[in-house]
């Protein structure tokens, strides 16, 4: 078990669920859109959020979002001492650095020390990007050089007694994520923070984060998860719940099983699915059952009987059935409502 540290109140290893990070990206200087950004995050189910702070004249801004967040607040930090320390100061609730763009180990000790009078954890990062030179060997692949680079700064903190970390390993290549992750977990008690890093958009971005995290999650290492997309960061957070929802790490909320289609299907099953997502998110339906819905009266009851509830469609009829049986029919065009109904009066 890794060592157990919190951001806020929440807790990340030990024996805490894997928890669910995303980043603002509205301008840090705007308390207020940044604000409204972080609600969002925290309806879609988000726990911890990680607001950049990039320059000095943000300081106030920033210091009013971790005071007004319902998520507790880490603070993006790159090249600056004094704005990590002020950050700290400011009430932030964790720090993330790359130690390779702080500087000396005394501007290091300084972050530390703030750290420990206030008493919150530092996330020390390495991207493959930002491996540091000495590190680089041909004869090591990407993923050792930044397993070795981030290994020196372990042992820098832990010299400096301190040991309120945790680590991420971070590549756009998702087999390199992989691959550092599985050294590193072995090499060190830290809880680990996982991610792949400039992963792309909704489509890619999806696909990279749900190989390179799940892979990790699936073989119990990672404690806690950031999907990066170029997109909206709420969708960060709907993708990396679905990733820990079909892993059965984390069991709030509806799953969906739908069927591809093929030459049986009668009904617009594609729109049928989008709008019952749809009703789901706007009704904020968060019990945790497996919802079904199927082209076909034929195949959809049987290949969906260990769903709680499920529809399946016939030209003219949509079939609502309870762990295989078949318990009302409705018009296909009232399915999704009558669906949505049934679930809300679900124990
Ligand atoms: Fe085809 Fe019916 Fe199976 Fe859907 S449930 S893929 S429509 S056979």
């Amino acid at each position: 078990m890794k060592k157990e540290i919190f951001i806020g109140n929440v807790g990340i290893g030990g024996d805490h669920p894997v928890s669910v990070q995303s980043m603002t990206s509205t301008k840090t200087g705007d308390s207020t859109a940044t604000l409204a950004q972080i609600k969002e995050l925290y309806f879609a189910g988000c726990d911890i959020v990680r607001v950049s702070v990039p320059e000095k004249n943000v300081i106030d801004s920033f210091k009013k979002i971790v005071k007004e967040s319902p998520l507790p607040v880490i603070a993006d930090i790159h090249f600056s001492t004094s704005l990590a320390i002020e950050s700290i100061i400011a009430g932030a609730k964790g720090l993330r650095i790359n130690p390779g763009n702080i500087g000396s180990r005394d501007k290091l000790k300084s972050i530390i020390d703030t750290a420990s009078i206030y008493g919150i954890p530092i996330r020390i990062g390495v991207n493959s990007g930002s491996i540091e030179k000495k590190y680089f060997n041909k004869n090591r692949s990407k993923a050792e050089m930044m397993v070795n680079s981030i290994m020196d700064k372990v042992e820098m903190f832990e010299e400096l007694g301190f040991t309120n970390i945790k680590l991420s390993l971070k590549s756009s290549n998702v087999k390199e994520t992989i691959e550092a992750n599985r050294i590193i977990d072995k090499k060190c008690n830290y809880p680990i923070h996982l991610g792949v890093t400039e992963a792309g958009t909704l489509y890619s971005g999806t696909i990279k984060s749900s190989i390179g995290i799940g892979s990790l999650l699936a073989d119990g290492i990672g404690n806690t998860i950031r999907v990066s997309l170029t997109d909206d960061p709420v969708k960060e957070v709907k993708v990396a719940r679905e990733i820990l929802k079909v892993l059965g790490l984390r069991d709030e909320g509806v799953e969906l099983i739908s069927c591809p289609t093929c030459s049986r299907v009668s009904v617009d099953l594609i729109s049928i699915v989008k709008n019952f997502e749809k009703r789901i998110e706007e009704e904020k339906i968060s019990k945790n059952i497996k919802v079904a819905i199927m082209g076909c009266e034929v195949n959809g009851p049987g290949e969906a009987k260990d769903a709680d509830i499920g529809i399946a469609f016939s030209q003219k009829k949509g079939f609502i059935f309870r762990k295989g049986k078949r318990i009302k029919e409705t018009d296909p065009k009232n399915a999704i409502s009558t669906l949505i109904d049934i679930i809300k009066n679900m124990p």
